[in-house]
């Protein structure tokens, strides 16, 4: 009996140790709960946060609010991948895209099949791009708008033309017309366009085409990817005090040595860690500036019609609404509120977009 009493205390001695256990693992996962990736909570916002528009942190690492929408459809423009939801962007962002559709146009281009833009409030994404998380990026098929309206489902099935070749990285020639290069020196002509983000083999391309007015190439880098559509990257804009400015573009049209990299073979080396966790899966709320929490508690609009910016749907340069109809008092206030702190201790840890003007062996980023 005692025996059993002894075994029984033994026992219920244990199972308060194991619960001890138990609580214990549950205190140190509720910290760990709280450490949700930023990419499920800013990919999950189907809205932006209304609020006056302002850009918070780093093209990599960051987020906006008083984002406005692209419309899905524009006189001169047609939205790809509408089922992304990835059509929003600041405002100044949305308004180049809809006056460059018009100049383009002018100059013989038909249309603009518009590509990714940003999440409703930014932030880093599920899938795709490092950068495009503070509403100052967006992505330009190089395929000419088609004279047919396209259909949601071509939109989201079309597939896009690869104007580069994969073994040589040189462009190929039979895809590749003078209207590709109006499009971009127009797209660069903008104050605005800090850079524009392209294959290499289409700046070797520009490069070794362009004759007269060459100052517009130091806008235009070379970089992974963007071989079926380009990159237009705008600067931090007014407004936006936490917004952080890339390094300016080197001097020069960057038809350099810093050109010639791209055609050896160390920038296209097999990543030497593939399973190495990228920026995404690894950001939390504390990797992203403080007030991007503000951002993503920030109220909805009614709808996302409601903040669609129509500056130039209707054509002629003629801006219909100078800035978006906003259902609530914007709260810059609020979005400021807890954005005082400094970037965290980690902000180092995440690589931002590489500077090409020095090549420098970098891994190859993924997606
Ligand atoms: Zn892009």
């Amino acid at each position: 009996m005692t025996m059993l009493k002894r075994s029984l205390r033994g026992r219920s001695r244990l199972l308060t140790a194991a619960l001890a256990v138990l609580v214990l693992a549950g205190l140190a996962a509720r910290p760990a709960a709280a450490e949700e990736l930023a990419k499920n909570l800013f990919g999950a916002q189907k809205l932006p946060a209304v609020a006056a528009p302002q850009s918070i942190g780093f093209y990599s690492k960051g987020c906006f609010a008083g984002g406005v929408a692209i419309p899905l459809n524009g006189p001169k423009w047609e939205v790809m991948r509408p089922s992304r939801n990835r059509r929003w962007g600041h405002p100044t962002m949305i308004a180049l895209i809809e006056k460059l559709s018009r100049d383009a146009a002018a100059d013989g281009w038909p249309g603009l099949l518009v590509g990714d833009i940003s999440q409703p409030r930014g932030g880093p994404m599920l899938t795709g791009h490092a950068s495009h998380q503070i509403g100052l990026d967006a992505d330009i098929w190089l395929t000419p708008m088609p004279d047919r309206k396209l259909s949601l489902e071509q939109r989201e099935n079309m597939s896009a033309t690869l104007l580069v070749d994969e073994k040589t990285h040189l462009v190929k020639d039979a895809l590749w017309a003078p209207a590709h290069t109006r499009l971009l020196k127009r797209a660069a002509s903008y104050a605005e366009v800090e850079r524009i983000l392209i294959n290499p083999g289409i700046k070797k391309k520009l490069c070794d085409t362009v004759k007269g007015d060459r100052g517009w190439l130091r806008k235009v880098r070379p970089f992974w990817g963007h071989d079926y559509h380009f990159h237009i990257r705008i600067g931090c804009q007014p407004g936006s005090p936490k917004c952080k400015a890339q390094e300016n573009t080197a001097p020069g049209d960057g038809c350099d040595q810093s050109l010639a990299w791209w055609f050896t073979e160390e920038p296209w080396r097999p990543n030497k860690n593939p399973d190495r966790p990228k920026a995404r899966d690894l950001m939390t709320m504390a990797s992203l500036p403080a007030a991007c929490q503000a951002v993503l508690d920030g109220p909805d609009p009614a709808s996302a019609e409601a903040v669609t910016y129509y500056g130039d749907y209707y054509g002629n340069g003629v801006p219909v609404a100078a800035a978006p109809v906003l259902t609530k008092a914007p709260s810059p206030a609020r979005a400021s509120a807890s954005g005082a702190a400094a970037l965290p201790a980690t902000a180092n840890a995440y690589a931002e977009t590489p500077e090409i003007g020095i090549p420098l062996p970098r891994p190859r980023p993924g997606g």
